[in-house]
């Protein structure tokens, strides 16, 4: 009996698919989130932690 796998490509998982910034409090680089999806432009900190650091 055959069966048939069905392939989904919803969100291909390669790495630097994402795109990436760097946190103007610790300087480091980090990746597009799914929480920023909607203000992805804005986004400057890497987390609530470094946005109120300032
Ligand atoms: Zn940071």
């Amino acid at each position: 009996m055959k069966k048939q796998v069905e392939k989904t490509k919803t969100f291909p998982k390669k790495k630097g698919m994402l795109p990436t910034k760097i946190c103007v409090v610790c300087g480091r680089p980090f990746e597009w989130r799914k929480r920023w999806e909607r203000n992805w432009e804005e986004v400057r900190y890497c987390s609530d932690r470094c946005r109120r650091a300032r």
